[in-house]
């Protein structure tokens, strides 16, 4: 009869609660959304600001550990409620994956290769950087951006300044523009006794920045390149002394595997392991989480192919529903916007 809380309410909470409600846990959805399609399957719900101190006092005080699902959440909201319950993962983990500098940083001290890149805080500095680094290069702000927002790409010099415009003239990094073969993620899940397990690597296909399908298994070029991604996840998660699902997504280029960046959390990439592997990446992070041993993260099929279902395309449900192997999952979102996440479907 214990309950988990979980900060952040979209639908990877969602997809939490269910899995943590699957296993007898009660769940505690707390965020400041308008709309919480986590708090729709958990048994109590908290729709507060992460600045609301005693809100958060009183979330902290109904569960017996803390997790997250979302990493732009305040920091000093989750060091607060850490102060009263345990969190998993740790504020250490959402502090170096706030900023794509410092996670850049970190990743490269533990042998991580991130594309070349540079800190950019002023429109000067963004000129100097592009002299160094080269066009064609991404301009990203260090904080808050997700689905590709907070991007602008930058094809010759004289596009500087309407990229730093774009972005909002927010501290940022500029990187360089990685000529790659795949995309590919690795799902690491890691248990309080530092056991981990890792699922097969997704290839990962983006339009307009946002995930549109992940394929497993990931194929010629992304396989060779595991081994070495899954060896800096781990050291990422040991440093860290993480416990739930890691998530680090790379590109698969002729030089090896370049980090992209990392999430402290389940990820849209892994959504395919619900029905594609014998436990999914939400039971594994909630077991994690609640100390329990890890799951099999075998496929359960030859292969496995997750679409996203985005706002604004049409849906054929009934071809969907028709096909025995496929298995429809919607978010319970009631506002469609262009590109928003409002569902997906994994093939067998
Ligand atoms: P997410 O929703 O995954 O958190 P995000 O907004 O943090 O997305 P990134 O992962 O940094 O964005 O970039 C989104 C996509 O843009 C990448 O998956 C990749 O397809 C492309 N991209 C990002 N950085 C680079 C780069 N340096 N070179 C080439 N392509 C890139
Ligand atoms: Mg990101
Ligand atoms: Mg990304």
């Amino acid at each position: 009869g214990s309950t988990i809380g979980i900060l952040g309410g979209g639908q990877l909470g969602r997809m939490l609660a269910i899995a943590a409600a699957n296993m007898g846990y009660r769940v505690h959805s707390y965020a400041p959304d308008e709309e919480i399609p986590g708090g729709d399957v958990s048994a109590a719900v908290t729709r507060a600001g992460y600045d609301d101190l005693a809100a958060l006092d009183a979330f902290a005080a109904s569960v017996d550990v803390v997790t997250y699902e979302f990493e732009n959440i305040d920091v000093a909201a989750v060091e607060h409620v850490a102060k009263i319950v345990p969190v998993r993962p740790g504020a250490a983990a959402l502090r170096v994956s706030q900023d794509r500098v410092t996670e850049k940083e970190f990743v490269a001290d533990l042998g991580g290769r991130p594309a070349p890149f540079r800190a950019v805080d002023s429109l000067s500095d963004l000129a100097v950087a592009l002299s160094e680094l080269g066009a064609p290069a991404l301009l990203k702000t260090r904080r808050f951006g997700y689905d590709g927002k907070g991007q602008a790409r930058i094809d010759n010099a004289d596009d500087a300044a309407a990229a730093w415009a774009a972005i909002g003239e927010r501290p940022a990094v500029l990187e360089g523009l990685v000529r790659f073969d795949a995309e590919f993620s690795v799902l690491l899940a890691r248990g309080a006794d530092g056991a981990s397990v890792v699922y097969d690597c997704p290839k990962n296909e983006h339009a307009s920045g946002v995930l549109a399908l992940s394929t497993v298994p990931g194929g010629a070029p992304i396989a060779g390149q595991v081994a070495e991604a899954t060896a800096l996840a781990r050291k990422v998660a040991d440093k860290l002394d993480y416990v739930g699902l890691l998530t680090l997504e790379f590109f698969a280029t002729d030089d090896g595997p370049v980090f992209n960046e990392m999430a402290p959390r389940v990820h849209n990439s892994g959504h395919w392991t619900i029905e594609g592997a014998r436990v999914s990446q939400f039971e594994n992070h909630i077991r994690a989480v609640c100390g329990l041993p890890l799951g099999d993260t075998s496929l359960t099929a030859p292969s496995v192919r997750m679409e996203n279902l985005l706002g604004d395309a049409v849906h054929d449900w009934r071809s969907i529903l028709a096909d025995p192997r496929a298995h429809l999952h919607l978010y319970g979102k009631s506002q469609v916007k262009p590109g928003r996440k409002m569902g997906h479907v994994t093939r067998l």
